[in-house]
């Protein structure tokens, strides 16, 4: 089977990751519950923040919340070598911008990912991966963010939501736990 993978709050806790860097950069202390019930991918407004600060901040941290020590979700990358091992094909589709592209392709390697280069596809728009997800004739696809999905309709492909405050109105199978996941 051919499974292909968004990476940043699919397979990795990056807004969480994030919310803790900007807790301590602005000298804050928002509780994690708030973050919990952001119904944005933005995390701006937890910070009491506009969607243009909130844009300055993101881009004026982006090398520290992509490059540090994100944590991958739990059995995310259990899940993705055991699927490897089984002889499946692993695509990851991530529209990181372009210019960080080659180190996020070696980040997620060291995070013990499995990786083939010509896989790896990165720096495209968020309605762009549709192509690339009918091209690749996928099995299943895997993403986190409402404007991404909802692009995503008649295609054969099989669609999981990972389970997000932001995207509960969505009605897809969801993955709450990397370790639950099972398919037919
Ligand atoms: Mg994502």
């Amino acid at each position: 089977m051919r499974f292909g993978f968004d990476i940043d709050d699919t397979l990795i806790n990056l807004r969480e990751h994030a919310f803790h860097i900007y807790n301590e950069k602005l000298h804050q202390n928002v509780s994690i519950e708030i973050f919990k019930q952001l119904k944005t991918v933005e995390i701006h407004e937890a910070f009491g923040l506009d969607k243009v600060a909130g844009g300055k901040m993101w881009a004026s941290l982006l090398e520290e919340i992509y490059f540090t020590n994100c944590p991958p979700f739990d059995g995310a990358i259990e899940l993705l070598n055991q699927l490897y091992r089984d002889g499946h094909e692993i695509f990851y589709i991530t529209s990181r911008p372009k210019g960080y592209c080659t180190r996020t392709k070696q980040w997620v390697e060291e995070k013990g990912f499995p990786v083939k280069e010509e896989n790896f596809y990165c720096g495209m728009e968020d309605h762009e991966k549709i192509h690339i997800i009918k091209e690749l004739k996928l099995d299943y696809y895997f993403d986190d963010k409402p404007q991404v999905i909802h692009t995503l309709t008649d295609i054969p492909t099989k669609l999981f939501v990972k389970d997000q405050s932001y995207n509960q109105h969505i009605n897809l199978p969801r993955i709450k736990n990397w370790f639950d996941f099972k398919f037919e």
